[in-house]
């Protein structure tokens, strides 16, 4: 991972700010981490009330600071833009959450508030990701009493078993979750909740409401391949397999080998350079557009090609290609052009385009494209099953969980949900975003809840009477 900025670097940068009246960085923050303010109090040498904005506003301002596509999101409507170059919000908001770990600044020290009532009422998180992570401290933060329950052995989500190593620290992770113990957030790991009815059960085994934030973790494959083919992966085994450090097993199908990843977004730019870390001979990244379309961020790009991978464009992958004892060789590739952009809206999220030129294949062009290893990194969906675990949740056809985007709220009374599951792929920052929404939903319904008589059923039956 490179280094951060050091403590002048930082003030520099901040120097740069305009202080705006109304910060437009600010609002282009899905998580209203509030650079605007943090930059400010930072120029103003109140290094500590710089980081507690962050913090206060984003349990995972660190990770955010690394991760978050700044070009898209703040730095985009930062106003120095035009005039020079944007001010670097990320590395600032890096910076001072490195920084409140050297002088051991913790934010979260104190219970946030003590309100029995609140202690009193518990919520159930499912999924120690970005929005459940969110949620679970915002709503600790209000006194709440908190439980996530997560399926693998520890937390963090695609931040943990994802993102590779040289692209982000797991110290940011570990004092991230270092706070939320702060804010007193109970995390059950190894405890998937995944049988029919689970999610529900939850609220009848005591739980006054349940936030949903299970991710996508199945993924799309090209063709149909066992699980644990040893020489084709998922992205998600794949990259889980290299954080999870198994290096010598995933060296085996790549030390000296030609790998093939296909797809052109993050996910795949991450497969690529891992592969290439681990000693492959020669990474070829398939992509079936051209380079200006593919999904992953212009400096993601950049760095694969200067660290040497191949990108073999225009190029649509229809197989794999076997020796007599099933052992891959090849991919087969058909060559494709563009024709006219694809339709945004109208039918289903599957059926529905991308807006960018749409690729055809050309006829009569295949051919085979020698590899020993590919790697599959063109999406996850949610779990085939995962509409059993919360049955009377409604989900769309590709299982992804139907919230209100203004409050998370399904259609059940008392489950929320957001994040990747009720977006489909996003961003670390969206899900934080999501998490924060549906907390801030979740204490106005408990609180209304708590407000009405005894005797009270329902608002309907309140009228007729
Ligand atoms: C390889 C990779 C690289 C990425 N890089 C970036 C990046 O650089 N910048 C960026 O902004 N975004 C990036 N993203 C996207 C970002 O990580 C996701 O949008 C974000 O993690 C979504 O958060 P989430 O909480 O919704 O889901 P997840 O992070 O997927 O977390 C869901 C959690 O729920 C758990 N879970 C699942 N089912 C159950 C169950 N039944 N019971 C209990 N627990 C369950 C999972 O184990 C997981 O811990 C990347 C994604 C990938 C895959
Ligand atoms: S959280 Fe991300 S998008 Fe928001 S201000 Fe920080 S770096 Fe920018």
């Amino acid at each position: 991972m490179d280094d951060g900025f050091s403590y002048d670097q930082a003030l520099m940068e901040a120097e740069r700010c305009l202080l705006c009246h109304e910060p437009p960085c600010s609002k282009g923050c899905p998580a209203k981490t509030d650079p605007g303010t943090f930059i400010r109090k930072f120029r103003m040498r109140n290094v500590t009330g710089a980081i507690r904005t962050i913090k206060e506003n984003n349990i995972l301002g660190g990770a955010c600071g690394v991760l978050c596509p700044t070009c898209r999101l703040c730095e985009k409507e930062c106003s120095a833009t035009g005039i020079d170059k944007p001010i670097r919000i990320g590395k600032i908001q890096r910076f001072l959450i490195e920084h409140s770990w050297q002088v051991g600044f913790k934010t979260f020290d104190n219970p946030m508030s003590t309100d029995p009532g609140r202690q009193a009422e518990k919520i159930a998180i499912i999924g120690a990701g970005p929005a459940g992570l969110s949620c679970a401290a915002e709503l600790a933060k209000s006194g709440y009493s908190v439980t996530i329950f997560e399926e693998r052995e520890e937390a963090g989500g695609v931040l943990r078993y994802g993102v590779p190593s040289f692209r982000f620290s797991r110290s940011f992770l570990k004092n991230d979750l270092r706070d939320l113990e702060d804010l007193g957030v109970k995390i059950k790991c190894s405890s998937a909740i995944q049988k029919k009815g689970d999610v529900e059960k939850l609220l009848e085994q005591g739980f006054n409401a349940v936030f949903i934030g299970v991710g996508l973790w199945a993924p799309i494959s090209l063709k149909k391949v066992p699980e644990d083919d040893s020489n084709i992966f998922s992205s998600v085994r794949f990259l889980e397999t290299f954080r999870q450090e198994k290096f010598k097993e995933l060296e085996k199908v790549c030390r000296g080998k030609i790998v093939a990843v296909i797809g052109g977004g993050s996910v795949a730019m991450d497969c690529a350079r891992v592969a290439l870390k681990l000693g492959a001979k020669d990474v070829n990244l398939i992509y079936r557009r051209s380079y200006s379309q593919m999904p992953a961020e212009p400096d993601e790009k950049i760095e694969a090609l200067e660290e040497g991978i191949h990108f073999i464009l225009l190029n649509q992958p229809t197989d794999y290609c076997r020796d007599s004892k099933g052992k891959l060789k090849g991919i087969n590739l058909i060559r494709t052009r563009l024709a006219g952009a694809d339709s945004k809206s109208g039918g289903s999220a599957a059926a529905r385009g991308s807006g960018r030129r749409k690729p055809v294949e050309i006829p009569g062009s295949e051919w085979v494209m020698e590899c020993d290893t590919a790697i599959e990194a063109i999406g996850n969906k949610a779990a085939a099953d995962s509409g059993d675990w919360y049955p009377s949740v409604s989900v769309n056809s590709e299982m992804l969980v139907q919230a209100d985007k203004e409050t998370g709220q399904t259609n059940m009374e008392g489950i929320f949900a957001g994040g990747d599951i009720v977006r489909g792929p996003g961003t670390v920052v969206q899900a934080v975003a999501d998490g924060k929404t549906a907390a801030k939903s979740i204490i106005g319904w408990l609180e209304k809840k708590r407000l009405k008589p005894a005797g009270y059923v329902s608002s309907r039956k309140e009228k007729k009477v």
